[in-house]
């Protein structure tokens, strides 16, 4: 089982791309389907490096001050966590009501866009790039979104579920609450693209001309508050590509061999033991103060993976990844999990909300690392919360993240693995 080539499931790699961002041909060019990005979304929505150590690292080799639009993007990442928090589960749904209500929308995405034979090529090729690499330019995605909800009137959550499990970088607060966006119902107004927009950002082959979206802004507007559809299956061409499956649980080869949580067996290597429980959302550099001998345990919680499933490319790169931090790996149910590890001296993780309500109840959670302010009261729009988290900074380094960076760089190198000493299990664990 392969990663995607392009992106390796290491950390060495996920820094690799830190050192290679220019933030200024990133201001210049962030639009352009082939802009100068930083493809680093895999490797921070699993934790492999997180936003301050991508700020820190961009910031020790640039110039940059707080408004940078390269820091304002990252911005937009921990604005949605905001949301998240606040409303909770309530981004699943519609926050409020878009150009129409949400029955007029159909809850399956149908064949042809799976299969990318809608015959528009935006649209076509956006869904080809997506299966091929497992991520899509930003632009790509506002575009097959717009496309999928408005003209298609497809329903945000199908298209949102859909593109989710096909991305390495997957992540339920930035996706859905993007899709909400387009879609009008996390926004004041739907969000419409057409052909001639495609053209000015993308190369040719994305082009799309005398298609379905070749239109002007004022009749893509009528469309989307009409429940007229456009483009279907019919006017599609038949050369299409199949949809990578989706799975619930990791593949043939995936990294370390997991172990069913509900066999006895699982219970004895835990025993007496201190814990570090390694989850998908929590695959950076493990804490530096965890107790020595501490056991490393990858963790699969099937509650979450039955009901998002995910391509055999992202089990793949998270597989890997996690093989090489604990080469033992248990999948099951919090239930089965929470009783297995009642016999560990200790269990500790990182929180995600992810699995805010899934991870065992036993373990002491240490919070994912924070680049901007904590705001405790809800924002409604990302300006509001902006200027929350920038107000009275002045220099970079007083974001919260980049102190407690620095704060941390006093007991040893910030960008380096840990010497592979303390979190080796012995072979009696293994
Ligand atoms: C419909 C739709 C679905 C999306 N789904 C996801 C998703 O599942 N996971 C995800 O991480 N992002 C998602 N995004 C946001 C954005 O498209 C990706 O973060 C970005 O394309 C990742 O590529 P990059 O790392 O090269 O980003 P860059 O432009 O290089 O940005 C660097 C980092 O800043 C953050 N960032 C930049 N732009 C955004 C943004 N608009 N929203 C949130 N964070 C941002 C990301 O962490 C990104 O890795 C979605 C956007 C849309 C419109």
């Amino acid at each position: 089982m392969m990663a995607h080539s392009s992106f390796a499931p290491t950390r060495a790699a996920g820094l690799a791309r830190i050192a290679a961002v220019r933030p200024s041909d990133y201001a210049r060019s962030r639009n352009a389907i082939d802009g100068a990005v930083t493809q680093l979304s895999p490797y921070i929505t699993h934790g492999l490096v997180t936003l301050p150590e991508v700020l820190a690292g961009v910031a020790s080799r640039h110039r940059l001050d707080v408004q940078h639009k390269f820091v304002f993007e990252l911005g937009w990442r921990e604005f949605f966590r905001h949301v998240w928090a606040n409303r909770g589960d309530a981004i699943l749904q519609s926050l409020h009501a878009g150009p129409l209500p949400d029955e007029a929308y159909a809850s399956e995405l149908p064949a042809d866009i799976r299969q990318a034979r809608t015959g528009v090529p935006a649209i076509d090729t956006a869904v080809r790039t997506l299966y091929a690499s497992g991520t899509l330019h930003n632009h790509a995605r506002m575009w097959l979104a717009s496309y999928v909800v408005h003209l298609r009137k497809v329903h945000w959550r199908a298209g949102a579920d859909w593109l989710y499990a096909h991305l390495l970088d997957g992540d339920l607060a930035s996706n859905h609450l993007s899709w909400q966006w387009v879609a009008g119902t996390g926004s004041s107004k739907p969000y419409l693209f057409n052909a001639e927009n495609v053209a000015r950002y993308a190369p040719a082959p994305w082009h799309s001309g005398a298609s379905v979206i070749d239109r002007s802004y004022g009749e893509l507007d009528a469309i989307a508050r009409s429940r007229q559809t456009v483009g279907c299956a019919a006017s599609g061409s038949a050369n299409g590509v199949d949809e990578p499956e989706r799975l619930a649980m990791p593949p043939a080869g995936w990294g370390p061999a997991p172990i069913h949580a509900a066999s006895l067996a699982n219970a004895a290597t835990v025993a007496g033991r201190d814990v570090w429980l390694v989850h998908p959302w929590a695959l950076g550099q493990p804490p530096r103060d965890l107790p020595a001998d501490c056991l490393p345990l990858g963790l699969l919680l099937s509650d979450f993976h039955q009901t998002r499933p995910w391509s055999a490319a992202r089990w793949a790169f998270v597989g890997a990844r996690m093989a090489e931090l604990a080469p033992l790996c248990w999948y099951g149910s919090q239930q089965d999990v929470s009783q297995a590890l009642l016999g560990a001296r200790s269990v500790h993780t990182q929180d995600d909300p992810h699995l805010a309500h899934l991870l065992p109840p036993a373990a002491t959670r240490r919070a994912a690392p924070r680049l901007f302010a904590g705001i405790e009261r809800p924002c409604a729009s990302f300006s509001q919360w902006w200027t929350l988290v920038t107000r009275g900074v002045t220099n970079l380094h007083e974001l919260p993240g980049l102190a407690e960076l620095t704060r941390q760089s006093a007991a040893g190198p910030l960008f380096e693995e840990p010497e592979e000493t303390d979190l080796q299990p012995t072979a009696r664990q293994t």
